[in-house]
C-alpha cells in the first residue's frame, strides 16, 4: 500500500494557516480557533481514544466485546488472541458490541463535516481587545482522517476495516465531483484512494475486485496533465497491478497490454526530465516486465531487445552518494535482467 496520503498536499495549506493562527493567538493579535475534534480524532494529533481497537489502533470495525472482562477490540483483530491484549485475562466468551459499534459509526459519519467560515469583529475601537473567531472548513482533514484510519487496520492486517473506512472516503470524494466537476485535485484523491482498495482487494485474494479498483483508479488518474511526477508513479504503478493480477491469472496478453501502457507512460514522463534516477529506474523495471512477458509468449527476440534496452538504461545511472536506497534496487534489478538477458540470448543467438 502506498504510503503517500492522498490527501497530504491538500492538508499543506491548512497546516500553515494553523500554525499561524496558533502564533497570532499566542502574541495577543487576534484569537482564533483551528478546528479540533473533541475525541483527539485529528490528522496531525491522533490519539487512542475510547471508539478505537488497541490492536490495530484504529476506530474499532467489527466492535468485539470480551467475556467476561468487558474489554473492546475489532472481531478479527481480536480473533487472533487468546487472552486479552489489554488485560491478560482470559477469553471465555466474546459478544458483538452492536451499540458501541454505532457510536462508532455515526462519529465517523459526524467526523469533520463541521462547515462554518464565521469571522466577528467587536469594538473596533479598542486595541488589542479583536476577536476574530474563525470555524474553518475541516472537509479536506476527513479524507485524510479516514485513509489514516484505513492504513492502520491494513497493517494490522484488518482488511474489512480499512475498505470500509476507504469505501466512505471514495463516496466523498464523488460526492464532491459530482458538485465541483473533475477537478485535478479530486482526481487525483479518488484515483489514489480507489487505488488503495484494489490494494485492500488484492491483499485477501479478491482479485476480481482488485482489478475493478485498479481501472477505474486509472480511469481518474489519466484524466490528469501528465507533467506531475507522483500522479504518473501512481499511474503507472496501477496500470503494472492489473497487469500482475492478469499475469498471475494467467491471461499474458492482457498483462502484456498493462504493463506496456505503463511502460509508455513512463517513458513520456522521462523524455522532458533525464536527470531523476527513481523515473529512469521505472523505466527499467516496466522494460523488463514487458521483456518477462514477451518470454512467456515466446516473443524471444523482441524479449531480448527489451532486456537489452533496461540493461543499458540501468547501466547509464548516474547515483548519487546518498541514494543508496535507490542503489540497491539498482542493482538487485541489473542482477535479475542481466541473469534474464544471458539465459535468453543463448536461445535466441545461439
Ligand atoms: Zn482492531
Ligand atoms: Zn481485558
Amino acid at each position: 500500500m502506498t504510503p503517500v496520503c492522498p490527501f497530504a498536499k491538500s492538508a499543506r495549506p491548512e497546516d500553515v494557516s494553523a500554525k499561524k493562527h496558533q502564533k497570532d493567538s499566542a502574541s495577543g493579535g487576534s484569537g482564533s480557533i483551528s478546528p479540533k475534534c473533541p475525541f483527539g480524532y485529528d490528522s496531525q494529533t491522533f490519539k487512542l481514544g475510547p471508539l478505537s481497537c488497541m490492536i490495530c489502533r484504529a476506530l474499532l470495525f467489527d466492535c468485539t466485546r470480551c467475556v467476561p472482562c468487558s474489554h473492546v477490540f475489532c472481531k478479527v483483530c481480536l480473533s487472533r488472541f487468546k487472552d486479552c491484549p489489554l488485560c491478560g485475562a482470559d477469553i471465555e466468551a466474546t459478544e458483538t458490541d452492536t451499540n458501541l459499534q454505532s457510536t462508532v459509526d455515526q462519529f465517523i459519519e459526524g467526523h469533520a463535516r463541521i462547515k462554518r467560515s464565521h469571522v466577528e469583529n467587536t469594538d473596533k475601537g479598542e486595541v488589542g481587545e479583536k476577536k476574530t473567531v474563525i470555524y474553518e472548513d475541516v472537509s479536506l482533514e476527513r479524507g485524510s482522517f479516514l485513509v489514516q484510519q484505513a492504513m492502520r487496520a491494513f497493517r494490522a492486517q484488518n482488511v474489512d476495516s480499512a475498505k470500509s473506512r476507504l469505501i466512505i472516503c471514495a463516496d466523498d470524494i464523488r460526492d464532491q465531483i459530482s458538485r465541483m466537476g473533475n477537478t485535478a485535485e479530486l482526481c487525483s484523491q479518488l484515483g489514489a484512494v480507489l487505488g488503495l482498495l484494489g490494494d485492500c482487494c488484492r491483499a485477501i485474494g479478491d482479485s476480481g475486485s482488485a482489478i475493478a479498483y485498479f481501472e477505474e483508479s486509472i480511469e481518474f488518474l489519466a484524466k490528469l496533465p501528465a507533467y506531475d511526477m507522483e500522479i504518473t508513479h501512481t499511474l503507472s504503478v496501477s496500470l503494472n497491478k492489473v497487469g500482475d493480477l492478469k499475469y498471475y491469472d494467467g491471461d499474458l496478453q492482457a498483462a502484456r497490454s498493462y504493463y506496456d501502457r505503463s511502460l509508455n507512460i513512463r517513458r513520456d514522463a522521462i523524455k522532458n526530465k533525464t536527470d531523476v534516477p527513481s523515473q529512469t529506474l521505472d523505466v527499467a523495471i516496466s522494460l523488463a516486465k514487458v521483456a518477462d512477458v514477451d518470454r512467456n509468449l515466446g516473443n524471444e527476440v523482441i524479449a531480448v531487445e527489451g532486456f537489452r534496452e533496461g540493461i543499458k538504461l540501468l547501466e547509464s545511472l548516474t547515483l548519487k552518494s546518498e541514494e543508496t536506497a535507490l542503489e540497491q534496487r539498482v542493482r538487485y534489478l541489473l542482477t535479475r535482467v542481466n541473469s534474464s538477458f544471458f539465459i535468453l540470448s543463448r536461445t535466441v543467438d545461439p
